[in-house]
């Protein structure tokens, strides 16, 4: 086996692992491989190892491998932050956005001809730089999502912040979407969990998780 199916069957043994001490069944966690700066060979690689759902974060670097792999057949997640002006192209290769934090971005990703499948992402932490919408704002963003068509709400999606632990950070975005449900009944999902903290996230009802370097390797030019 590659150092790559290495260790993407060791992180798919630790999901499995968590699940089952979480008393949940792995089929119900989506694990995406967030394959930002890596080489389109790469994905290719992952593919042919079975993985479907592929991460990115940068609308140009999305954009472009999602073109030369469109034969593969993978859905792709954007994941990054994202400008409005960016929204409409974005959509175009997209089968799932997990960063709508803010109305703006909701008006741009307005479709009348087509629906593409989002999350809220929640801001955990107080600085309105990392992106996230702020706990305050999020009922009134989840109202304007559902209120808008071309969007459908899966659910909220978290980063842990830094410097704290993660698993008191995630029972905050379950705790949120419990609130949110009120609102949104279908809107169910947890994009949350990364390679230093999925099993926590897991633990915590995690149904997507983000994992780019447990699988990856480290990124050959991470900026
Ligand atoms: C890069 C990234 C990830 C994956 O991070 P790793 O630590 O490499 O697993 C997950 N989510 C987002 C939003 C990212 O930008």
């Amino acid at each position: 086996m590659s150092a790559l199916a290495d260790r993407l069957s060791a992180v798919q043994g630790s999901v499995a692992d968590a699940a089952r001490d979480a008393g949940r069944s792995p089929s119900e966690i989506t694990t995406i491989v967030v394959t930002k700066f890596q080489p389109v060979s790469l994905i290719e690689e992952l593919a042919a190892l079975g993985v479907r759902d592929v991460g990115e974060n940068r609308h140009q670097e999305a954009k472009a491998k999602a073109e030369a792999l469109a034969g593969l057949g993978l859905r792709w997640h954007f994941v990054g932050q994202l400008q409005s002006k960016k929204a409409r192209q974005v959509r175009a290769y997209a089968s799932v956005i997990h960063s709508v934090d803010r109305a703006s971005l909701v008006d741009a990703l307005r479709s009348d001809e087509a629906s593409v499948d989002c999350f809220v992402q929640v801001d955990l932490t107080d600085d309105p730089g990392r992106g996230g919408v702020a706990p305050e704002g999020l009922d009134a963003l989840v109202e304007h999502v559902l209120e808008t068509p071309g969007l459908h709400l899966r659910g909220l999606m978290a980063v842990a912040p830094l410097g704290e632990p993660a698993r008191p950070a995630f029972a905050r975005v379950r705790l949120l979407s419990e609130r949110i449900r009120e609102l949104a009944p279908d809107a169910t999902d947890l994009s949350m969990g990364m390679s230093h903290d999925f099993r926590e996230a897991i633990l915590e009802g995690a149904t997507h998780l983000r994992i780019g370097t447990a699988i990856t390797g480290n990124r050959p030019d991470a900026g």
